[in-house]
């Protein structure tokens, strides 16, 4: 699974580290360390951590939004595009 945590919002509350110690690990006074590619049996405890962090700083699988390369859209009808 692959996740990323965007440092820019995250405030060092360690929530996640508290609920997922094998994938995110506090360094210091603020700095978080994580590894984007953690292992699959972590995501509950991932998407626990990630429900718990105090500002949303945690993206799960849902890179796709924020990443800007080209991905090929899955095979599915309809569906509308909405910016929001
Ligand atoms: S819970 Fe959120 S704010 Fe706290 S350390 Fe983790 S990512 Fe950062």
């Amino acid at each position: 699974m692959r996740l990323v945590v965007d440092l820019n919002r995250c405030q060092g509350y360690a929530q996640c580290a508290f609920l997922a110690p094998d994938v995110f690990a506090m360094h210091g006074d603020e700095g978080l360390l994580y590894d984007p590619q953690a292992e699959e049996a972590q995501r509950e405890r991932v998407a626990q951590a990630a429900a718990a962090c105090p500002v949303q700083a945690i993206l799960v699988d849902d890179l796709d939004r924020v990443a800007t390369s080209s991905a090929t859209a899955p095979s599915g009808a309809g569906g509308g595009t909405s910016d929001g």
